[in-house]
């Protein structure tokens, strides 16, 4: 009997073991992460449910996570800003009214 391939180490998704020819991969569904391309079965299910997550390498991809998370709110934010900054030079650049222009 063959074991079943366990979770993708990356994402938490379900594996499934790819045939293609002769060779055969553990492949994740949902990141498409790959383990080693083997001949046999059992070897690429092993080889794939070797796979270990490091949890340092676990916390740089939470901490990348919230950087990312971050950086976006930060980009909206210079968008209001760009937007307030377009409006007040539009106000600075306009020709003033003291040249008896409309009243
Ligand atoms: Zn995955």
């Amino acid at each position: 009997m063959t074991a079943a391939l366990k979770p993708c180490p990356f994402c938490g998704g379900e594996a499934t073991a790819v045939v293609d020819g002769a060779n055969i991969v553990g492949r994740c569904r949902s990141c498409m992460a790959e383990g080693p391309w083997c001949v046999l079965h059992a070897t690429a299910v092993n080889a794939w449910n070797r796979r270990v997550v490091d949890p340092a390498l676990a916390t740089f991809a939470a901490t990348l996570k919230h950087a990312e998370a971050r950086a976006e709110k930060a980009e909206q934010t210079l968008r209001v800003v760009r937007s307030h900054l377009a409006t007040a030079l539009a106000i600075v650049d306009a020709p003033t009214t003291t040249e008896g222009g409309a009243e």
